[in-house]
């Protein structure tokens, strides 16, 4: 049975936030930060489970926010490819390593964004994501763009060394 609080709910938030204050200052302190330094080491496995789950369940609704399909009318699987496994998200005016944001954060971009976000990205199958990039030239476009500032003997020999 709930006993009923005798706080005003003005009170209340007051309250609340001198405990959240407590607990930021209490954060900082270099005892708390190791402690943390060692949960995170021992339960790392666990974390990094928790992160891999938490990355799926973001990839599975952006896939289903594109129709969980392949959007290319083109595609060469009947009815567009709906094999997850194979399903991108392909920046449709791609040319930029700069623009690129990595995953999962484009995840939460494209959810957050919902009404740009169709304009911007579409959801591809690798085919014809790597069709796309073969003719429109789009890897070509990245590494011309990236060598623009240097001379061409700088380039190879960079690729030289590499
Ligand atoms: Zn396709």
């Amino acid at each position: 049975m709930n006993k009923k609080s005798h706080w005003t709910p003005e009170q209340l938030t007051i309250i609340r936030e001198s405990q959240r204050r407590i607990q930021r200052e209490k954060i900082k302190t270099p005892e708390y930060q190791a402690k943390i330094k060692t949960y995170r080491h021992v339960n790392r496995t666990k974390i990094a489970d928790s992160q891999k789950k938490k990355n799926l369940s973001l990839r599975q609704k952006v896939i289903e926010f594109f129709g969980a399909k392949c959007m290319n009318p083109k595609c060469l699987v009947p009815n567009g490819c709906s094999d997850i496994r194979c399903l991108q998200i392909d920046h449709i005016q791609m040319c930029g390593q700069k623009d690129r944001i990595p995953i999962p954060s484009l995840y939460i971009h494209i959810l957050n964004n919902k009404i740009t976000a169709k304009q911007e990205y579409q959801l591809l199958c690798a085919n014809c994501n790597w069709i796309k990039r073969h003719e429109k030239n789009e890897n070509k476009g990245c590494i011309k763009k990236s060598i623009k500032n240097r001379s061409i003997m700088e380039f190879y020999q960079m690729k030289v060394k590499n």
